[in-house]
């Protein structure tokens, strides 16, 4: 297909980690490029949506089962509304390491969605803050639970210097058109030794390189700009200033039934997987509850510097930077 069909105002883009125009490209879906950098390895899709483009796709059909059943376009969460005990689960989980790494105070959810992880946060005796895009997550957040959610880009937003103890950020940085900002920007509004959790698809796990242009992340190659490896993220933490404390494989609680259904997106929807999941429905297994790894996603843990010493060395003098 050609980019001209692909609709919407494009922009080319230099390499967002090194800064330079170097693409080898690795994959073409629906039009898009996808390409990696040859100086640093950052993958990414160039040209790509301007920003205006990417806001009008995070209506309120991104969250409902539509925006992922009817359309061509591979975007959107499937029954994310309907499924929120089980995200509750695995937020409950996220949390608890949270409060293993960091003091209690204050919480920003930087695109939080419907506000599930605030609500269940606040519960927890956080004061918490959400940012999102999409004007029905922020509704549903404020109406249905009635949470400080703030509507627009966290940037857009400016919050105070030092305002935050944990800033999350879960499934947003690939959306993210300038993420060396984004990560500089939350250096900014977090307190010294403050905590930052980043959950982005792992473009350098098995499953990523075993799948190629059919990893569902790929796929969604419209929102999803950014693909990072554990190495680009792990640099464009450190160029902003960040001490990573752990990085892992993000699990999730899912169903049987609907864990099965999506399989389709990955093509798999063979007589063997609509049998399968006939049964499980059948046989009233799809309710069944399994906690899945699929190692295709990280959860990267990472504290604010408190203080930057870079050592401006002349001879014999060098002179501590405090940023502080
Ligand atoms: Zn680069």
């Amino acid at each position: 297909m050609a980019l001209e069909k692909v609709g919407g105002m494009l922009e080319r883009v230099n390499c967002n980690l090194c800064g330079a125009d170097d693409p080898a490209p690795l994959a073409e879906i629906e039009g898009f490029h996808i390409v990696r950098c040859r100086q640093c390895g950052l993958t990414y899709v160039n040209p790509r949506f301007v920003q205006q483009t990417l806001h009008e796709i995070y209506t309120e059909s991104y969250y409902d089962h539509d925006g992922i059943n009817n359309g061509r376009e591979f975007y959107g969460y499937d029954d994310y509304v309907q499924d929120e005990e089980n995200i509750k689960t695995t937020f409950a989980k996220r949390l608890a390491v949270i409060e293993r790494l960091a003091n209690k105070g204050q919480l920003l959810d930087v695109g939080c969605a419907t506000g599930f992880f605030l609500d269940l946060a606040r519960s927890k005796g956080w004061n918490v803050v959400g940012t999102e895009v999409s004007s029905f997550g922020a509704r549903f957040a404020r109406e249905q639970f009635g949470l400080d959610v703030r509507l627009g880009t966290l940037r857009e937003l400016s919050f105070d210097d030092q305002s935050f103890d944990v800033i999350t950020m879960w499934d947003v940085i690939e959306h993210v058109l300038d993420p060396m900002a984004e990560l500089l920007e939350i250096q900014r509004i977090l307190r010294p030794g403050g905590l930052l959790s980043i959950i982005t698809p792992d473009a350098g796990s098995l499953v990523a390189r075993l799948l190629g242009s059919r990893w569902e992340e790929f796929r969604r190659v419209r929102e999803h700009v950014y693909f990072f490896s554990r190495r680009t993220l792990a640099e464009m933490l450190r160029k902003a200033d960040f001490e990573i404390l752990r990085t892992e494989s993000a699990d999730k609680v899912f169903y049987l039934g609907p864990a099965l259904q999506r399989l389709k997106y990955y093509a798999w929807d063979g007589a063997a997987t609509q049998l399968a999941t006939r049964w499980v429905y059948r046989l009233g297994l799809d309710k069944v509850r399994i906690n899945i790894n699929p190692f295709t996603k990280m959860t990267v843990y990472a504290r604010k510097r408190g203080k930057i010493l870079s050592s401006v060395g002349q001879g014999s003098i060098s002179l501590a930077v405090q940023r502080e």
